[in-house]
């Protein structure tokens, strides 16, 4: 059996190149980009006026002038219009403010008759209500960089900049598989040792949250079966995520025809719980199979500790380390185990995140994740955990 750590290192080490793509740039929330996108021209790309009002110059100003005759009407979108000496332009927010003018005053500020234009006010900033040209950033200035993964921030920098298509990384495919004949579909009706299969399409909503529309089956507990479908899924897939059959029973064959097909086992066995029997192997043309106990929260928390750290890995996102929260009570646990402990998590009124443990009752207790936030990742050389004390989490659900 190996750490957390070294499954983790492993893990890691077998992430894969998926290449790169083009997608239409409003495709892309959620995408990690491929490419570095940079300003097309200045931003603002012309001095502009950030409100509605009047464009005049501020020496005029200093100098007494109130009254200033009315040249123009600059609506945004139009060329701006040049003024001379005691004269202004009615500007609109946004529209170009022309470099015969540096300051702009308000209609709040001002009255208006017979053409003519007075200022209210008796004391004005020179360069008022002009968003310069240049000020947000430069031509040429890196906006996004490379490995960022798409918001809505970014995909309002890409339409402003004109960027339509962007080059991001290609997407793994894959099938979300459970095995286990005790499982019935979840429209079927379930005898009292029946269960309504669970697993996959838990296991796909977090998966579909990054956009990923993966493949779902279900395979009976049958070595033939189970050969024939896994032989040729291991060839049309990036990865599997496999749920059940990885454990110590008499129907758990899934490592022997993993075997049988060609698929080298990385490890088998983590000290942690929940977890223990999650299976990892690689197949020699790439693909890479994360096989989950079959137990509901092994498997979230394998997905979550395990393949998602990956999937961002292979998908070039830089991968930030998890934050860490303050535990609110005492809690213990004695086998030479990582312990993967369900938490509820909040923040108190200072900001600080404190994590309330929730421990349910095992990993076959699915309602728990209903209640809880993340795992909190408790060391296995101790047995004590303390109040105050510091541990990282893997969240999976917003609080
Ligand atoms: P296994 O890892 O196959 O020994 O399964 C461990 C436990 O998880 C058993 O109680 C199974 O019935 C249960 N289980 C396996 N797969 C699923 C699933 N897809 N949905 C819900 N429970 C499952
Ligand atoms: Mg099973």
């Amino acid at each position: 059996m190996i750490s957390v750590q070294e499954a983790e290192e492993k893990v890691l080490a077998a992430a894969i190149d998926l290449g790169t793509e083009e997608v239409l740039f409003m495709n892309t929330s959620g995408r990690v980009l491929a490419e570095t996108i940079y300003a097309d021209r200045p931003f603002p790309a012309c001095d502009r006026s950030t409100m509605d009002g009047i464009a005049v110059k501020y020496a005029d100003f200093e100098a007494g002038v109130r009254t200033f005759d009315i040249v123009g009407v600059q609506p945004a979108g139009h060329e701006p219009i040049a003024g001379n000496k005691c004269e202004c332009v009615e500007v609109m927010t946004g529209a170009g403010v022309h470099a015969s003018f540096d300051t702009v005053v308000r209609y709040e500020d001002i009255s208006i008759a017979n053409g003519k234009a007075t200022i209210n006010i008796n004391e004005l900033k020179q360069g008022l209500a002009i968003h310069k040209r240049g000020a947000d950033r430069n031509a040429g200035a890196c906006l996004v960089e490379s490995g960022t993964v798409v918001d809505a921030a970014v995909i309002a920098a890409c339409a402003t900049v004109g960027k339509t298509q962007l080059k991001v990384f290609r997407q793994p495919r894959i099938t979300i598989i459970s095995t286990g004949n005790e499982l019935v579909e979840p429209d079927m009706p379930a005898t009292d040792w029946q269960v309504r299969r669970s697993n996959p399409f838990m296991l796909g909503a977090v998966v579909e949250q990054r956009g990923i529309k993966p493949g779902y089956l279900h395979i009976s507990d049958d070595e033939e079966s189970l050969k024939t479908e896994m032989g040729r899924l291991l060839n049309s897939n990036d990865a599997l995520l496999l749920t059940g059959g990885v454990s110590m029973g008499k129907f758990d064959h899934l490592p022997k025809v993993l075997e049988q097909l060609g698929v080298k086992c990385v490890f088998h066995k983590i000290r942690q719980r929940p977890g223990k029997p999650f299976y990892f192997g690689v197949q020699e043309n790439g693909c890479t199979i994360f096989a989950f106990p079959g137990n509901p929260v092994s498997s979230f928390m394998c997905l979550h500790r395990y393949f998602l750290p990956w999937l961002k890995k292979s998908m070039q996102q830089e991968i930030v380390q998890v934050p860490y929260a303050v535990l609110t009570c005492d809690i213990q646990f004695k086998p030479a185990l990582i312990y993967f402990v369900q938490v509820q998590l909040s923040y108190t009124a200072t900001g600080v995140l404190m994590a309330t443990p929730l421990e349910g009752h095992g990993s076959g207790d699915l309602a728990n994740l209903l209640n809880t936030h993340a795992f909190m990742q408790l060391p296995e050389d101790r047995t004590q955990f303390l109040a105050g004390e510091s541990f990282p989490v893997w969240a999976f659900k917003a609080f």
